[in-house]
């Protein structure tokens, strides 16, 4: 899933190639990734792109008639550029294909989505603030406003696992399940650890790491076309995702814990103290 480093590196693409452009056509390949009817995708048509933002891993197009575009890729969507779109519109069907946004000089994009579960999703609105999950995004760790301060406030009292807490949109706006194991893995701390038991000490800490991992990720990303922001991020990756590969930092071999709908990766040496967390499918499958 695309998170807040790659949507920012997507922005930026896109503000290098498709602002100032107008928008011949915008079309949604299926009917559930529209979310908003009013206005219809069709007002778009000769409407100039005067930036491209970024709220959380939402991606904001906005146009000259104070319209946005608003675009959030979900787990298993990709926005795919393409210097020469096909002049048919997309057809509805099985293809990965959700949304196709053609420019004035035939270029544009794809929004491409892999596997059945559909959560792709496009709204156009008048104010970025009408898409839900846009209005209520916690603080961008990457704002000049967030601060040590900030990032205690929003952890205390909390009695959740940070894990859930850095994951959660509506506390911290745009670190998902990937960054969230980096940074927890560069802080040598839990995933399971009570965010309320944080000291001062601990939140300065895991303030550094969250900027810091976040920065190094767009940092490595830039000036990569979207092709090859996804590789990028695989590979700049210490634990996530790399079950029973070697850490880079101590050589102890990364393990993961699954839910039902994911799982996250950790190395015990660095981060728990060398004591593997119990995972309920590892013991459901050794009884
Ligand atoms: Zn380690």
């Amino acid at each position: 899933m695309p998170e807040l480093p790659e949507v920012e590196s997507l922005a930026a693409f896109l503000r290098d190639h498709a602002a100032g452009h107008a928008m011949a056509r915008a079309d949604a390949a299926s009917f559930s990734v529209l979310k908003t009817f009013d206005p219809p995708l069709t007002s778009l048509n000769g409407q100039v792109i005067t930036g491209v933002g970024r709220y959380g891993k939402f991606l904001d197009i906005a146009t000259d008639q104070g319209l946005h575009l608003i675009m959030h890729l979900a787990r298993a969507g990709w926005l795919r550029w393409r210097e020469e779109l096909p002049s048919a519109p997309p057809k509805p069907g099985k293809s990965p294909l959700a949304f196709r946004l053609a420019l004035d000089d035939g270029s544009g994009f794809d929004l491409t989505e892999q596997g059945t579960h559909k959560r792709l999703a496009v709204y156009l609105v008048r104010d970025p603030a009408e898409v839900p999950g846009v209005s209520t995004l916690g603080p961008d760790p990457l704002a000049a406003d967030f601060t040590v301060e900030t990032l205690a406030g929003l952890l205390s009292g909390r009695r959740t696992q940070v894990k859930g807490v850095l994951r959660d949109q509506r506390i911290i706006a745009g670190i998902g399940n990937a960054y969230s194991d980096e940074v927890l893995h560069a802080a040598k701390m839990s995933p399971f650890r009570l965010a309320s038991s944080l000291d001062d000490a601990d939140v300065a800490a895991l303030h550094a790491v969250i900027v810091g991992t976040l920065e190094s990720a767009i940092e490595r990303s830039d000036g990569l076309g979207a092709a090859d922001l996804k590789a990028e991020k695989k590979a700049g990756m210490a634990v996530h995702g790399r079950t029973g590969e070697k850490c880079p930092v101590c050589g102890d071999v990364i393990r993961e814990v699954s839910f039902a709908d994911s799982s996250l990766q950790y190395c015990p040496t660095c981060q728990t103290g060398g004591k593997p967390l119990a995972d309920r499918r590892m013991s459901r499958l050794l009884k």
